[in-house]
């Protein structure tokens, strides 16, 4: 053997605390970290199907939603945006794309790469769109598919759904929303919206690990899909056989893939966290922290990216960096003396705007405070060049 033991191994592993409040990951309840050290289990067996079908009545109640064909993938957020374009088109089909911000550009990129023609509506940064506009765009290009974000976490925008589904589904087509970083903190009815195809991430409000996507797919959705000429072209994201696997259609469940035990546990336990506390107070709680995030910034003097209240996302708020400020020695400030992680932008907003998490377990008023603080400290730093 040529490669000799890795020294780095030798030693332990050092994985020490912080607060996240960025954008994601948020800190796991302990619950959920006492739930991921539970035995492991086989993906074959009766007490991980009975989890599966727990988590499927969970995540129902999550999405609002009595779609059988809800379930969660092993994969991050990314998989379930792959997956709603990998399963729902096939080459030269169409898709509209409402793009503000990176995740925009991310299902365009994923898109093209499944061979569909792909058409973008945008707006300024910081800003949503419109039902008019999306009317408009939907009555001219007729898509298959049209696909929206409802919470834009490069920019903190928050997106309104409802009545997009019935002007989508006036022009026979499909209406795929992003939820990774909102659902939990604002409104969202999959049924009465008549969303098609909705996912989550398991890491921001639910405070689970990253690795495990819930998503669901409408009837409507289903049949599409179980009516393409060509099969799905990502194996591994073939919603017809996870489908089979999570017991959501007629038959016997298959092996598909190796489900990670430890992450359906901790799935079946930040879900079960969200039951006891109910969607109303959940989204009660982030709202309340939002306006205390918002009330602490004002006095700082700082301004929020996205102007209009009504669009700022709970979840993720996106701050203008202060002219004279480097961004860089804010968030190494807060890492450094706090271990407290703040985000800089992303994508198109990189370098712009500071980004706050305020999610699922970290969403408490005093998170919120010692945010303000170390901001201001950060700040203050970074102004006298002393970081
Ligand atoms: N969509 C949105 C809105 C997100 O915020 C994120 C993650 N920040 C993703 C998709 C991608 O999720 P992941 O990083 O878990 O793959």
């Amino acid at each position: 053997m040529d490669v000799p033991k890795p020294e780095c191994l030798k030693k332990n592993v050092n994985v020490p605390n912080k607060l996240l409040m960025g954008p994601g990951p948020s800190n796991c309840p302990p619950r959920v970290l006492k739930a991921l050290s539970q035995p492991i289990l086989g993906h074959m067996h009766p007490e991980t199907f009975q989890i599966m079908d727990d988590i499927k009545e969970g995540l129902k109640y999550i999405f609002q939603t009595n779609n059988t064909l809800t379930l969660a993938l092993s994969c991050s957020g990314h998989g379930g945006m792959e997956a709603v374009m990998c399963n729902l088109i096939e080459e030269g089909d169409t898709i509209l794309i409402a793009k503000n911000g990176i995740w925009g550009q991310r299902a365009e990129d994923m898109a093209n790469r499944c061979g569909a023609t792909v058409k973008t509506i945008d707006t300024e940064l910081g800003d949503n769109f419109s039902l008019a506009r999306i009317q408009n765009a939907i009555q001219s290009v007729k898509p298959k598919v049209f696909f929206i974000v409802q919470g834009e976490s490069s920019t903190g925008v928050y997106q309104p759904l409802e009545g997009i589904g019935d002007i989508c589904h006036r022009y026979n087509c499909l209406l795929a929303v992003d939820t990774v970083a909102s659902l939990g903190a604002v409104p969202l009815l999959v049924d009465q919206w008549n969303i098609d195809a909705i996912y989550t991430g398991s890491q921001k409000v639910l405070g689970v690990p990253p690795g495990i996507t819930p998503i669901s797919f409408s009837s409507r959705a289903q049949k599409i899909i179980f009516s393409r000429k060509t099969p799905v072209q990502i194996y591994y994201l073939d919603i017809t056989q996870i489908g089979q696997q999570w017991n959501c259609f007629e038959g016997p469940r298959i092996y598909h893939h190796t489900v990670s035990s430890s992450l359906l546990v901790a799935l079946r336990e930040g879900l079960a966290l969200v039951v006891e506390e109910g969607l109303e107070e959940l989204m009660k709680r982030h709202r309340d922290c939002a306006k205390r995030l918002y009330d602490g910034l004002e006095k700082l003097g700082l301004e929020p990216f996205v102007e209009e209240v009504h669009k700022r996302l709970p979840t993720v708020t996106t701050i203008k960096v202060p002219d004279g400020v480097n961004w860089l020695d804010v968030v190494g400030y807060a890492i450094k003396h706090f271990n407290l992680e703040l985000s800089g932008g992303l994508g198109p907003t990189a370098n712009k705007v500071f980004r706050i998490g305020l999610m699922g377990y970290n969403a408490k008023p005093e998170n919120v405070d010692k945010v303000l603080k170390v901001l201001q400290g950060g700040l203050q730093k970074s102004k006298n060049n002393k970081c």
